[in-house]
């Protein structure tokens, strides 16, 4: 019997460190072999996944021994959370683990896009030297909208501040007035789009924010504003950011998280021939060092469930 499976990529140090006197089945590709999972489950009490296991009704019922999930993460989309609570499951996502992964990954593909990087590599290697036309824009002095102003849009809010742009952000569950707004100014969504030169994404994926940039709020962005999504696939309309970079319409694009994930390859087509775009596979909060840090925390989480003391 298994006492925790783990279904997707986790630091082995950390199951080697935390885990070791627990039988544990650790297998990436189970993810992927749903019937196999769902048979394993039958006696197991801890369960550990990334974002692409869904812990839903379909699992719960095949899993009656269930007592605690771990969430090497913070978006917890993927879990029924209603389902855990009346079935008394406790939940540990990472968080505040991979923070600084975020935020990094927010201002590098904004700085990246602003100097027009992928344009002037894609230049270099065809013998072009196009100096006066690849200048860039400065992100001092420029506006900065965060969408989502939680622990992570607070912190790219402060790093935002460091390089002189000037920060506002949307937020409806946080009152006007609360302290946690500091020198940045709440502004209603259609606003903040219309005046931001960079726009930044970090809310969670909800029945509220599902297509909260949905083609027609894309079209009424500032002309030539960048796009940064590293928060969940849809939230946005991705055909229509590809539409808005082809007609120039926004000047730059990122996106490290997609409505399907794994992406597959048909979808991607629809960026094809998008200038000043960057597309990763969601890695905006996995790095060597959040990737141990995130493992760490949710195995320690587990063990001491597992022993008693949740
Ligand atoms: P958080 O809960 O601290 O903050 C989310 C904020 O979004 C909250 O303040 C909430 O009030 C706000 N919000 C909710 N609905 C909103 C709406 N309709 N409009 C505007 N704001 C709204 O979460 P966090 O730790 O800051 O993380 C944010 C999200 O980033 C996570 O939910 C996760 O999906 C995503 N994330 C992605 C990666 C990655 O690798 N790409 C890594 C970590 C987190």
């Amino acid at each position: 019997m298994a006492a925790i499976v783990i279904t997707e990529f986790m630091d082995e140090d950390a199951i080697k460190r935390v885990l070791a006197g627990f039988n544990v089945v650790y297998d990436q590709s189970l993810v992927d072999r749903r019937s196999e999972l769902l048979a394993l489950l039958g006696d197991t009490p801890a369960l550990i996944v990334r974002n692409r296991t869904q812990v839903n009704a379909e699992l719960l019922a095949r899993a009656p021994k269930l007592q605690a999930v771990g969430r090497l993460g913070v978006g917890l989309d993927n879990i029924d959370l209603a389902a855990c609570k009346a079935r008394g499951i406790a939940v540990y996502p990472a968080t505040g683990a991979n923070d600084i992964a975020v935020v990094e990954y927010a201002i590098g593909a904004m700085l990246s896009l602003l100097r027009g990087a992928f344009a002037a590599t894609q230049a270099v290697i065809a013998g072009e030297w196009p100096r006066t036309k690849l200048l860039g824009h400065e992100a001092a002095g420029k506006q900065l909208g965060i969408v989502g102003f939680g622990a992570i849009g607070r912190k790219v809010a402060a790093a935002a501040g460091a390089l002189g742009m000037r920060v506002v952000a949307h937020d409806p569950y946080i009152p006007p007035g609360d302290k946690a707004w500091g020198k940045v100014a709440a502004l209603d969504l259609d606003s903040l789009l219309r005046d931001s030169d960079v726009v930044t994404l970090h809310v969670p994926l909800t029945a509220d924010t599902k297509n909260l940039l949905d083609r027609d709020r894309i079209a009424r962005m500032k002309h030539g504003a960048i796009l940064i999504n590293v928060s969940r696939g849809g939230v946005l309309d991705e055909a229509a950011v590809a539409d808005a970079l082809r007609s120039g319409a926004l000047g730059g694009a990122a996106l490290d998280v997609f409505e399907e994930e794994p992406l597959p390859k048909e979808r991607g087509q629809v960026f094809s021939g998008c200038p000043h775009l960057i597309l990763t596979p969601h890695i905006g909060g996995l790095t060597v060092e959040a990737n141990a840090r995130v493992s760490l925390m949710v195995a320690e989480k587990i063990r001491d469930h597992l022993a008693g003391g949740r």
